[in-house]
């Protein structure tokens, strides 16, 4: 039986991230992986999404040519071969995760892990073939999540898929109804309407992007307008049914009732823990609405088992998981990382215009009672935005008043994904706006705007 102090499943970014980190702190670690290794994230996730929408805005550049003097006649945007590129990106990261294992002596095991005591795992490989024994001081759980789907809505992977087959079908319908408009929905129904996809986004609570502060989720939905994409919020998909290669549903809103008729669905309505066949119940840990509950410091009740990412049912977002992997091997390890504060996780929608955030509200802070000035600036007063023709959206920030430091931040506009890294650093280096707004940024810059909003919050902004 091999002997490890840590035993990894799953080489998601939870995953592969913690195991390289125990490597570096000098622990023997395994990892086991069922499928490909990266995960959803770098499989059918994070980065075949963002290679799409890449395709998606060079497509709508050209969709936009005229407006820019340049004439291209009919265009033909060849969908296979965004999914032909988008599969090549996901090779090239995934090659490098087999590259970055070896590179720190970890042992990498093929197969389905089943735990068999709160120190031993069986795994099964995918071909036939004997059973491999590990022990391991130390257990992670890093298993993930999968599309959820409904039963009103049965998964056949043509007609009603999730993200996870849409992200290789190769074919564009004419038509496409998103159920759910969170960031995966909003992400892929902007791919689809740049290809000339009629979209409609079906979503139940009152704005698109419902986690975000809803002043960002009302731009995305005017710049969506603006695009052809139709927004319907406050509406349920109640009913579906097939008519030939067609599926006629009924949305219901509180006060009207509609069928549609469309060529595909895609459901965008959350995900489930991947917790089953994994032999939690044989050793007794606790799981919660098929998550698997764990302290703060990413500990099961079972106390050599811990679990990061999606598994967790946290904050389900690939970067978290990574972070969770890291603090718990470091801990490991001996060494004291400051508690992860979820609070400050910063949370990207790369649909353009992108969302990025990190922090609270306007809204969550009244609510906790802490007196805060907002300062906004809009990406329409920003040289470099009006320059690139691409100037939807403002950045907010929701300053403490006094002792002036940042509390949250909410943006939607060009490249904010990018943008919003200066502003959770300000925060951990506990800076404040002043400094923020004092800092002399590159002229033209998408950055200006957030130096603006900075010096927004002490009625200080320039060009506003
Ligand atoms: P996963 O990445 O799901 O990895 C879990 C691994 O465990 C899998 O490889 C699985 O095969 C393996 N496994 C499971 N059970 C077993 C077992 N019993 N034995 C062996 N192996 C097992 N997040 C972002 O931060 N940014 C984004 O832009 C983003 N975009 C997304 C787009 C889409 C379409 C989707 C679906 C998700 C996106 N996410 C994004 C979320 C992100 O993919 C997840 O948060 C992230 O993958 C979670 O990492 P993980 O390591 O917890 O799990």
């Amino acid at each position: 039986m091999a002997e490890y102090d840590v035993v990894i499943i799953g080489a998601g970014p939870g995953g592969y991230v913690a195991a390289i980190r125990a490597a570096q702190l000098g622990m023997k670690t395994a990892v086991v992986e069922r499928d490909e290794l990266g995960g959803t994230c770098l499989n059918w996730g994070c980065i075949p999404s963002k290679a799409l929408l890449r395709n998606a805005e060079i497509v709508n550049l050209f969709n936009r040519a005229e407006s820019w003097g340049v004439e291209v006649g009919d265009i033909n945007a060849d969908f296979g071969v965004a999914v032909d590129r988008s599969r090549q990106v996901v090779k090239r990261m995934t090659l490098g995760v087999g590259y970055l294992l070896k590179k720190n002596d970890i042992d990498l095991i093929k197969g389905q892990a089943v735990i068999q005591s709160p120190t031993e795992i069986a795994v099964a490989p995918p071909e036939d073939g004997p059973e491999e024994n590990l022990t391991a001081k130390t257990i992670i759980l890093a298993t993930g999540a999968r599309p959820r789907s409904i039963p009103t809505l049965p998964i056949d992977g043509t007609l009603v898929m999730t993200s996870r087959e849409a992200l290789e079908a190769k074919d564009m319908p004419k038509s496409a109804i998103f159920v759910g408009g969170g960031p995966i929905g909003c992400e892929l129904a902007y791919v689809y309407n740049a290809y000339g996809v009629d979209v409609t986004i079906v979503e139940v609570l009152p704005h698109l992007l419902p986690n975000e502060d809803e002043e960002i989720g009302a731009e995305v939905e005017r710049a969506f307008d603006n695009q052809g994409i139709k927004t319907m919020t406050g509406a349920m998909l109640t009913a579906m049914s097939q008519e030939g290669d067609q599926a006629v549903v009924t949305i219901k809103t509180e006060d009207s009732e509609q069928q549609l008729t469309t060529d595909r669905i895609i459901v965008a309505i959350g995900v489930q823990g991947n917790a089953e066949g994994l032999g939690l119940e044989k050793v007794g840990v606790a799981t919660e609405r098929g998550f698997v509950t764990v302290n703060e410091r990413m500990q099961t009740n079972v106390p050599s088992i811990y679990a990061v990412g999606d598994i967790t049912g946290k904050l389900l977002l690939a970067h978290v998981a990574s972070a969770q992997g890291i603090d718990v091997v470091e801990r490991l390890a001996g060494l004291t990382p400051p508690e992860l504060d979820y609070s400050l996780m910063p949370k990207a929608v790369y649909c353009q215009p992108q969302v990025a955030s990190f922090g609270i509200t306007e809204k969550e802070a009244e609510a906790s009672g802490l007196e805060v000035r907002v300062g906004k600036f809009p990406f329409r007063a920003n040289g470099k935005a009006l320059g690139m023709g691409d100037y939807d959206g403002f950045a907010k920030i929701v300053m403490e008043v006094g002792t002036e430091k940042i509390l949250g931040a909410q943006m939607v506009g060009p490249e904010v994904t990018d943008l919003l890294g200066e502003l959770s650093m300000n925060r951990m280096l506990e800076g404040t706006v002043r400094e923020l707004g004092m800092m002399v940024h590159a002229h033209p810059s998408l950055s200006e705007v957030v130096k603006e909003a900075a010096l927004a919050c002490v009625d200080e902004a320039i060009h506003m």
